[in-house]
């Protein structure tokens, strides 16, 4: 069953894992705000990955472990990074405008309903309208014939000239749209205190450039040797046209990228070995492995450095807002040795690697790109655990990974009184060292449990009169809200044997 989008949204706002940007000021589209949960979720993510790229890397096919190492370069680099990486001439979606409400739209992003015996006006709808909506309205808007009238195209596969006819998304204001225009993503601002077109500089659209400007740097400043990687985890900003699906798809959001340099005749080899462990990664952290799949480009989505090499693949997640269908999580490319060889040509840098065994043998590395997306991998994750159980009093919990969990355990005194307070407290005193756990003191237990379950606490340590008699302490799990007595001096261990990255 799809999991209802909205619920998700109003748990994120209610416990405090994501707020709209600016919220009491009305929000601003396509920026959001994380919480005191939602940042802990995120850094426990970002931790996780760096810990599979950089710290503990995995085997590779010669059976040593691969060598990674970490940047974290800056968010405004020299403009010439633009041009040479082609964000400045290219980095751009099509889109059109509505004549009448001036609102813009992503042409990919529309679908266009066209009179099947030509005569009359074509409609335009968001790609993921429900189609019962689309049926309604589309009879509103035609006086009363049924969508069966009409085919369904993507409106950028259409002539420019059906444009004339067509009649916008926004079907409360019906308008119609402009020609499709490229509308470059780069959110631009000035450096210095004077502005004007040299100050220009941009905020960076993805991470993976500043990692090619630091390529000769980490080689010549570490011990590396190609094959290896270099792993960056930070923010990104897109001036996305149509930002939606909640932090799916935001102007400012937080990627995991690597780049991987090896010799281009081992390009493929690495291309393979990458898809399997980045679709491990994911389903070993929580996602199950039916709502994730791999899916290769067609030749024409390929970006203009992936057009030469082996192709790209996405890792796609059943988001409940593509389900049944899959939106991008990850993308994975051969993106050969585009970067390196563009910004070799437009500094006078050389970029060239000169293998140490054989000096003669010079060449560009091709390079493997794994791109995460940090937050969009924030909301696959909360997607997958949100579980609704209609016998339990807050109705759903967050069935998240221990290791992913913001609060690893809470300890829950019965009662304000009667030592419980005092016994808690120390047990939270000797144990927040080693896990992040939540001391609750006051409401009544029932409610206590409801927030661990929606905020997805694995694990409940409940101190009441028994404790202080016997020294045990009651543990519920919260899956299954089994519960069951263990020593006080038992906690620790209990939750270093579950709790397991
Ligand atoms: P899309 O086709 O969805 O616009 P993309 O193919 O342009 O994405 P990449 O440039 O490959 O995305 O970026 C790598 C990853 O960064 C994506 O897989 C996604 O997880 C994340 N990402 C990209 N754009 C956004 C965004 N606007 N908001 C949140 N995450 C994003």
């Amino acid at each position: 069953s799809v999991k209802d989008m909205k619920e998700i949204v109003a748990l994120c706002k209610r416990r405090g894992f994501v707020f709209p940007a600016s919220d009491i000021y009305g929000g601003l589209n396509g920026f959001w705000d994380y919480g005191p949960l939602g940042v802990e979720l995120k850094n426990n993510l970002r931790d996780l990955w760096w810990k599979w790229m950089v710290t503990c890397p995995p085997v590779g096919p010669d059976g040593q472990p691969v060598d990674i190492v970490g940047i974290d370069s800056s968010i405004i680099q020299n403009p010439k990074t633009w041009e040479a990486s082609g964000h400045v001439g290219g980095f751009s979606d099509p889109m059109v405008d509505c004549r009448e409400t001036k609102l813009r739209y992503r042409a990919d992003h529309l679908i266009a309903y066209m009179p099947k015996n030509g005569e009359g006006n074509g409609y335009a709808f968001m790609e993921n309208e429900e189609e019962d909506v689309i049926a309604k309205r589309i009879k509103n808007l035609s006086g009363g014939k049924s969508i069966g009238n009409f085919e369904a195209t993507p409106l950028v596969d259409l002539p420019v000239t059906a444009y004339a006819t067509i009649v916008g998304p926004d079907t409360k204001t019906p308008g119609t749209l402009t020609e499709p225009k490229q509308f470059n993503l780069m959110f631009h601002t000035f450096v210095g205190a004077t502005g004007g077109d040299d100050n220009k500089a941009y905020l960076r659209p993805e991470t993976a450039q500043g990692i090619f400007l630091n390529f000769k740097n980490v080689l010549d400043s570490s011990r590396v040797r190609v094959p290896f990687g270099i792993a960056q985890v930070g923010k990104a900003f897109r001036n996305e046209v149509n930002p939606r699906n909640f932090i799916f798809r935001s102007r400012e959001f937080e990627q995991m990228e690597m780049e991987w340099f090896c010799h281009p005749s081992e390009a493929k080899m690495w291309r393979d070995f990458w898809f399997a462990e980045r679709q491990k990664f994911w389903t070993a952290i929580g996602l199950v492995s039916e709502n994730v799949r791999m899916r290769d480009h067609d030749k024409d989505e390929l970006s203009h450095y992936a057009k030469e090499g082996l192709g790209t693949a996405d890792i796609e997640y059943r988001f409940p807002f593509t389900a049944p269908g899959f939106g991008e999580l990850e993308g994975i490319a051969h993106r050969c040795n585009f970067d390196l060889t563009q910004h070799q040509k437009h500094s006078g840098v050389k970029m060239e690697y000169t293998d140490p065994m054989d000096p003669k043998n010079k060449f560009i590395p091709d390079v493997i790109e794994p791109a995460a997306g940090l937050t969009r991998g924030v909301l696959a994750l909360l997607c997958e655990a949100y579980t609704p159980d209609p016998n339990r009093p807050s109705g759903v919990y967050l069935n998240l990974h221990p290791a992913l969990a913001p609060k690893k355990a809470a300890i829950l005194p019965l009662t304000a009184k009667d030592q419980h307070p005092v016994i808690a407290t120390k047990l939270y005193m000797d144990i927040r060292n080693e896990f992040a756990v939540d001391l609750d003191i006051k409401q009544n237990i029932g409610k206590r449990y409801a927030r661990q379950d929606e905020i997805g606490t694995p694990y409940c340590f409940t101190i009441d009169d028994q404790t202080v008699a016997d020294q045990t302490v009651t543990v519920r799990e919260r899956n299954t809200m089994s519960q069951e007595r263990i020593g006080l001096d038992h906690v620790a261990e209990y939750l270093r044997k579950n709790i397991r990255s």
